[in-house]
């Protein structure tokens, strides 16, 4: 059944498909990129409850949302997040094609089965190391074998598993092949990600961790024999076959401007601010029309009103060795 209303168009001709939604802001791990050691969490209050949140992707769904990713913070540490995503996955092949989810992996041994047979067919797991020391060093509280189970269930559960990593300059630049041949061997597409300017970290600074997918690429060049593939998911990443193993590999480069004109997305905080742009502060508060009426006019009419003013691109830039457009709000507010 297609959505009898006409589909979000943004200003730039872009039709929104894809939403991303954060459940939480809360996580088991403190990754150094991501989050501050203490880091000062929401109140409960200004969260979104599961009954909200399934309210407002079904009113996205209305709208023409087609793929919806649940993200984070960590968003199997939501308490009752599997009913919520079993009550969500009713939409599926009635409007919706693909529910999806980012994970840090610590919770998927639990939940893999139910998580497929709720008709989740593909998840993303964050890794960005197979070194436990260095594991530990980098989600400060992560454990690695623990995500490593989690990999193994997921994969065993029958869903498709995609790793992604970020790239980090003097952390896994020396494991770069280490890490696609895991990947090949377990039949794990992988995806570089580059690290972002988000949230304030205080003891890192970004551009000492900042390692180029341009440059990464070469490297992989060295050995591998790489063909650009035409597939575009709307996004940033961009992805090239390894001629010699047949893996695909993903970038994901969000500091080029590249992908903005063929957006598809736009993102929803766990408190209910919808995000036009990942690299913006401009957003429209779905709560207040969510909790002023248990009718869905309003807040449809917010979220079309927050469309028809999504911008054309984001603003960061490291070029000038400094970094341009730093986000205030930390990844695991606006989910990553
Ligand atoms: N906790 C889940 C996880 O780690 O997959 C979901 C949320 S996390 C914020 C989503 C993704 O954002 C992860 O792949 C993480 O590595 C990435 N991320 C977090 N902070 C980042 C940053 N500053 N730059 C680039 N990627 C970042
Ligand atoms: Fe948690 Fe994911 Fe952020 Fe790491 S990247 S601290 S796992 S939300």
């Amino acid at each position: 059944m297609h959505p009898p209303l006409p589909a979000l168009i943004d200003p730039f001709a872009r039709p929104i498909t894809y939403l991303r939604v954060s459940v939480t802001d809360r996580c088991d791990f403190r990754c150094v990129y991501c989050m501050a050691e203490h880091m000062q969490f929401l109140p409960k209050a200004d969260l979104l409850t599961l009954e909200e949140l399934d309210r407002l992707c079904t009113a996205f769904i209305g709208l023409g949302v087609r793929k919806l990713r649940i993200t984070g913070g960590e968003p199997l540490v939501r308490r009752g997040i599997m009913g919520f995503f079993r009550n969500v996955a009713r939409h599926l092949g009635q409007g919706l094609d693909e529910l999806t989810l980012t994970t840090n992996g610590s919770q998927l041994a639990r939940h893999a089965a139910e998580l497929a047979e709720i008709g989740v067919r593909r998840v993303n797991v964050s890794l960005d190391t197979l070194d436990p020391d260095k594991f530990a060093a980098i989600t400060r509280w992560g454990r690695l074998p623990q995500v490593l189970d989690g990999v193994r269930a997921a994969t065993a559960a029958g869903l498709r598993v995609k790793i992604n990593a970020v790239a980090l300059k003097g952390v896994n630049d020396a494991e770069l092949f280490d890490l696609v041949r895991w990947c090949g061997d377990e039949g794990h597409d992988l995806t570089f990600i580059e690290v972002m300017p988000m949230g304030e970290m205080g003891e890192e600074n970004r551009l000492d961790q900042y390692w180029p997918l341009s440059d990464l690429r070469a490297q992989l060049a060295e050995r591998f024999t790489l063909i650009d593939l035409a597939e575009r998911t709307g996004g940033p990443a961009r992805y090239v076959k390894l001629a010699e193993t047949g893996q695909k590999i993903g970038f994901i480069t969000p500091l080029t401007h590249n992908f903005c004109e063929s957006c598809n997305r736009v993102r929803v905080t766990c408190t209910g601010e919808l995000f036009m742009c990942l690299g913006q502060e401009d957003n429209a508060d779905l709560r207040a029309p969510l909790r002023a009426s248990p009718d869905d006019a309003a807040l449809e009419q917010t979220i079309r009103a927050a469309i028809a003013r999504k911008p054309k691109g984001h603003d960061f830039d490291y070029s000038r060795q400094k970094v341009d457009g730093q986000m205030t709000r930390h990844m695991s507010h606006t989910g990553g």
